[in-house]
């Protein structure tokens, strides 16, 4: 068996990992893209044709942790050339609702309509539940992180077990469910090899904070402030909960048509879990301006509204700011930094001068992605008997100077091709 790491050792985003069999079936595990620098998108050598004509030269097929783009970049070019693509139920809805709406932006038409043709074809992962390709097993194990249905896999091939984390953090709503998984089913099948994702391996571990305690700094704003803009992504189930829950509902919970719709998807997923998730879409509003009953009660009681940077909302902000006094409202930045540090790789200056219009800023935000500390419990739970291999990250050797015992760093392997 030979396993690939085409991106990601030192490097988030774009992940492309590849398993191949001894007898050549070959895999892989996420086929993302670059992830953008500031407001322009980025440029990845797998933009050009011959470039993923290589790559996908012989692949039996592609499988996806989750949605995220830097996991899923490539969805039209892999259907396009017939290979079977796999991924999550509600991971498949979410994405061909939000090309749904893509379709809407003249710019965007031609590669959503695409999008939407190759998601018709996907296969669908249901999590416990082993898909077989060729020799290779994979069976998907669902983890916390910023994007719902996100799974780790377990890859059984050439009579080698191996652990591929996806993204995961323990810290999600999810989170606590982490190590009953892994001691469950994971752990009595003895891992050879662990590929797992670092993005956090150099960042101090307070910055780290739970999600629900993310969810008491969000009421303790909503309490402060009348009226409460929110910028968040519209499809973080985890954030959209926190919110949900410290919201109170005195005052209404505005969103827009495509937010609403979101809410509705996972409403409709999470039916019948006992508490997480269960959110009443009977509670949220979806505004529009010639909505004068929410609008009195907006202006009466005030309001938590979730928003993007659009022209859309900005329209929308335009409509309500007039009746909102500076002192009583604010915008709750929930979104990773980056994007609004001016000397940061990920500055947006767009979204910086879009967050300066509101004149009281808090911030409300944590990692979707597992602390160091968090990372090492899991190498030392997994204790994988050949490797460890670190991905989705800036710096794979940092691995090295974990808090592990010796035979474990010993394990630690920054090699792009390893064959077992
Ligand atoms: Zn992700
Ligand atoms: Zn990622």
């Amino acid at each position: 068996m030979k396993i690939t790491i085409h991106r990601g050792q030192n490097q988030i985003g774009g992940c492309i990992t590849e398993i191949e069999s001894g007898s050549g079936t070959r895999i892989l595990i996420d086929l993302g893209h670059n992830l953008p620098e500031g407001d322009t998108p980025s440029e990845d050598k797998y933009d050009i044709p011959e470039n993923m004509d290589e790559l996908l030269k012989g692949c039996s097929s592609v499988l996806y942790t989750h949605y995220h783009g830097d996991h899923l970049g490539f969805a039209a070019e892999v259907h396009k050339r017939g290979i079977p693509q796999y991924m999550g139920r509600l991971a498949i809805d979410i994405m061909q609702h939000l090309n749904s709406r893509m379709r809407h932006a003249e710019a965007l038409r031609d590669q959503a309509e695409a999008n939407l043709e190759a998601l018709k074809d996907f296969r669908e992962l249901v999590r416990t539940h082993k898909t077989v390709i060729g020799d290779i097993g994979i069976t998907p194990y669902n983890v916390s992180h910023s994007a719902p249905d996100s799974y780790m896999f377990l890859i059984e091939c050439d009579g080698k077990k191996i652990l591929h984390t996806g993204d995961f953090r323990d810290h999600g709503y999810l989170g606590k469910g982490l190590s009953g998984m892994l001691n469950k089913y994971i752990i009595p099948k003895g891992i050879d090899i662990l590929i797992t994702e670092g993005t956090n391996v150099g960042q101090p571990a307070k910055s780290i904070v739970p999600e629900n305690e993310i969810q008491q700094e969000f009421h303790r704003h909503i309490r402060k402030y009348k009226n409460v803009f929110i910028l968040c992504s519209s499809a973080d189930m985890d954030r959209l909960w926190s919110i949900y829950q410290a919201h109170t509902f005195s005052k209404p919970l505005v969103c827009d048509s495509y937010q609403k719709e979101m809410f509705e998807l996972f409403a409709q997923a999470y039916k019948d879990s006992e508490y997480l998730y269960r959110f009443d879409c009977n509670r949220i509003y979806d505004y529009k301006a010639n909505n004068t009953k929410l609008i009195e009660w907006m202006k009466d009681r005030g309001f938590t509204m979730l928003i993007r940077k659009s022209d859309k909302f900005q329209k929308i902000i335009d409509q309500v700011m007039p009746f909102c006094k500076n002192d009583e409202t604010c915008i709750i930045y929930s979104m990773f930094k980056g994007y609004i540090t001016p000397d940061h790789k990920a500055y947006n200056d767009s979204l910086f001068e879009f967050v300066k219009q509101f004149s009281n800023f808090e911030y409300c935000h944590t990692s979707g992605h597992a602390s160091k500390e968090a990372l090492e419990s899991l190498l030392c739970m997994i204790n994988p008997n050949d490797a460890i291999i670190p991905i989705h990250t800036e710096s794979g050797i940092a691995f090295a100077d974990f808090n592990l015992p010796e035979h474990l760093k010993e394990r630690i392997c920054v090699e792009n091709v390893i064959s077992f």
